[in-house]
């Protein structure tokens, strides 16, 4: 346990052998904070996802300092070095293109590693998309579930749709552009088209959007438009008593399990109990 010692000199910062987490802005380059403007001029060096584009913020902001660059790509060649570093006691930021590093980015991998090698990790809070959608949504925003990006894999994908179709609280997805389309049908698929939900677009930039309607008619505003920029989604949960599962997905999942060799008594049962109905409810569906 060495819980005392993160906590003490938190103005002599940056401080030797400690990596920092620092949140920048997802698109308003005022939201970088006083805090993170001076890690980002003291730190040894800068870890950062696209040099070409932390450079902007430095621009921005008169930060001369060392950057490398940090991604999915390189992580794996990367992260022992940023460790022998810090161990060597250089202290380090982590940046990542946008928002809070480790949140859906190479950031997650370099957290873990530095936690698991004893090594004091800060992180120095900014924006987040999530959040900042979230809020804007105007959603119930105390209790809330972040898929992040859904899995591509289809029985994965279908697997969270359906948890979300089901989910008490809100939730918030990652998206890019060009599925958001997709997506929007899967949603209707699974969560009905009454369902709420808001999509954001360009949060904190020039053209920030926020659609807010139910499912059918986001749909209908998308149509035939050429969806461009960053898009986060946030999806009403429902009221306990509200929850209509969907009768062809059940449909579907029974005749898979019954192809798969279950009999139709075992599937009616596994599956009544997974979607909250009675084993009579999804046998009379055959
Ligand atoms: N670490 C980031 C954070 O804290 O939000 C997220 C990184 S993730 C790789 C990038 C995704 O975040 C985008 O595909 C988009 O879904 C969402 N995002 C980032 N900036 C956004 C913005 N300005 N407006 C809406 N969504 C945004």
């Amino acid at each position: 346990m060495n819980s005392s010692s993160l906590l003490s000199h938190r103005s002599q910062e940056p401080e030797r052998s400690v990596l920092y987490m620092v949140g920048t802005p997802i698109g308003n380059l005022n939201d970088l904070s006083f805090r993170a403007i001076n890690i980002l001029k003291n730190v040894s060096l800068i870890a950062c996802e696209d040099t070409r584009h932390t450079r902007k913020i430095m621009n921005k902001f008169n930060i001369s300092n060392k950057l490398i660059s940090f991604n999915k790509h390189n992580s794996l060649i990367k992260i022992p070095k940023i460790v022998k570093d810090l161990k060597e006691g250089k202290s380090i930021a982590i940046v990542s293109d946008a928002g809070m590093p480790g949140i859906c980015d190479p950031g997650e991998d370099i957290a873990r590693s530095v936690k698991y090698e004893g090594i004091d990790m800060i992180c120095v809070p900014g924006a987040c998309a999530a959040l900042t959608a979230l809020v804007s949504s105007g959603l119930p925003s105390s209790r809330f579930v972040f898929e992040g990006f859904l899995p591509k894999k289809k029985i994965d994908r279908e697997k969270i749709l359906l948890e979300i179709s089901k989910n008490e609280k809100t939730t918030i997805i990652y998206e890019s552009p060009k599925r958001l389309s997709k997506l929007l049908m899967e949603l209707l698929e699974f969560c009905g088209g009454d369902r709420e939900i808001m999509v954001a677009r360009e949060l904190t930039k020039k053209f920030e959007e926020h659609i807010c309607n139910n499912i059918n008619n986001v749909i209908e505003f998308f149509k035939d438009k050429d969806i461009i920029g960053e898009i986060t989604i946030v999806i009403k949960g429902i009221k306990k008593t509200d929850f209509n599962p969907n009768k062809s997905i059940i449909k579907k999942d029974l005749n898979d399990l019954i192809s798969a060799g279950l009999s139709l008594s075992a599937a009616s049962k596994y599956l009544a109990k997974k979607n909250g109905l009675k084993k009579s409810e999804v046998y009379n569906l055959i």
